[in-house]
């Protein structure tokens, strides 16, 4: 049996035209030269292949080709735009600022930093999932060096006003870190008129291939940053290793057909996020998570009362969707971004996300709604919880 794939947020498939492209540099007969070779064309046709990719991905952000540095993905990014920073500022400062509902790529970090003498001060978003500039404000300190706040949750997909933090950084000269994985490819991303000093993406986010990714590091003015990676001095130093061709080319492939799709794309996911919440209007108790206007339109966060997420996992196994819970190898924990903005354990238990993307069709989203009315009513008659709750003697 073939499933439905309706959890974009968790990967994304690499888009026909990228996977061409990148096929293109691995072979004797393809473009598979060291960049760095500067001595033969098959060092040469490489490094000009990484140069193209490197202004796409550029252009994507609004931002100069010299400031994209390549990595193995966000979740490097991160790490080096985090613990780099606080390396190179620390004789400035030893705080940061960041939020409850990061991914775990950006808390982890910030608990090391924590261990070798940095303090973070981290943020709780109002119950739709929101922060707000006055907290950040109220947060800064003389010894802040960075605020570090994503652009769209991978769990609920609210959108941070990064706008308006960037702003208050600039005025602070505090630096501005982005998580924007979620968000590149997807919305109006430019790093210019946003402020952002720093910004992490994943390739495999935006229908590139997995195990790459970038950081955008501003250039005027200049950031320091201690790398994670010494070797060869490749990226301007800031990390090193031979850069991977093909890797690159497909990222910057996959900037390229975004950045031409953007709009469309947007407001095809609209239309898919509006079909789906009128539809399942129909189903008592069913509440979608996060801020309504401040949402990326391909993320929904569901809960569904006195239904057991795992349950409704195996009653919906026609599609590809993700559980509200993250399992650990051994247990399996309530998801602490639904906890954050007040959902209890048990409703966090009783919460999915589906995510739409580039391959969806209505049909697709159609499929999921029928299967949720079904299933749902079918796993509420079976449920003593649910039914003593609506007033049934059993
Ligand atoms: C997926 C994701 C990451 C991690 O990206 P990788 O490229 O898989 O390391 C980090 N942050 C957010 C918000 C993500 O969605």
């Amino acid at each position: 049996m073939k499933q439905i794939y309706l959890d974009y947020a968790a990967t994304t498939p690499v888009d026909p035209e990228v996977a061409k492209a990148m096929i293109e540099c691995l072979t004797m007969e393809g473009n598979f030269g060291n960049p760095a070779s500067n001595t033969h064309f098959f060092g040469w046709l490489a490094k000009e292949a990484v140069t193209e990719a490197r202004l796409q991905v550029a252009d994507l952000l609004g931002a100069d080709s010299r400031e994209i540095v390549f990595t193995s993905g966000a979740t490097e990014s991160n790490n080096l735009a985090i613990k780099g920073v606080a390396d190179a500022y620390s004789h400035k400062g030893k705080h940061i600022i960041t939020c409850v509902t990061e991914h775990k790529a950006v808390l982890d970090p910030c608990k090391y930093l924590e261990t070798i003498g940095h303090e973070v001060t981290y943020l709780q978003p109002n119950t739709e999932g929101l922060i707000s500039v006055a907290q950040v404000q109220d947060a800064m300190r003389e010894d802040t060096i960075l605020v570090s706040v994503m652009f769209v949750n991978n769990e609920i997909g609210v959108i941070q006003p990064i706008a308006e933090i960037g702003a208050l950084c600039r005025g602070r000269k505090i630096l501005f870190h982005v998580d924007a994985a979620q968000a590149v490819g997807k919305l109006d991303v430019d790093v210019k008129s946003m402020n952002i000093d720093l910004l992490s993406l994943s390739s495999h986010k935006l229908y590139g291939p997995k195990g790459m990714g970038a950081l955008y590091v501003r250039r005027r003015p200049k950031i320091k940053l201690t790398p994670l990676i010494h070797g060869g001095g490749h990226e301007q130093g800031m990390r090193s290793g031979t850069l991977a061709t093909h890797q690159i080319v497909g990222l910057g492939r996959a900037c390229s057909v975004a950045n031409a799709c953007l709009s469309e794309e947007y407001q095809k996911l609209l239309s898919f996020r509006r079909y789906f919440i009128d539809s399942v209007k129909v189903i008592p108790e069913l509440k979608i998570n996060g801020d309504p206007k401040h949402v990326f339109p391909g993320i929904l966060n569901v809960t569904i009362e006195g239904v057991d997420g795992e349950a409704l996992m195996m009653a919906l196994n026609e599609v590809a969707i993700s559980a509200g819970s993250a399992c650990n190898s051994a247990t399996i924990e309530a998801s602490y971004v639904l906890q954050a903005i007040g959902l209890t354990a048990e409703q966090a238990h009783s919460s999915f996300r589906v995510s739409f993307g580039r391959f969806t069709a209505q049909a697709d989203v159609g499929k999921l709604i029928a299967l949720l009315i079904k299933q749902v009513a079918k796993l509420r008659k079976m449920s003593p919880l649910w039914r003593k709750g609506k007033g049934d003697v059993i």
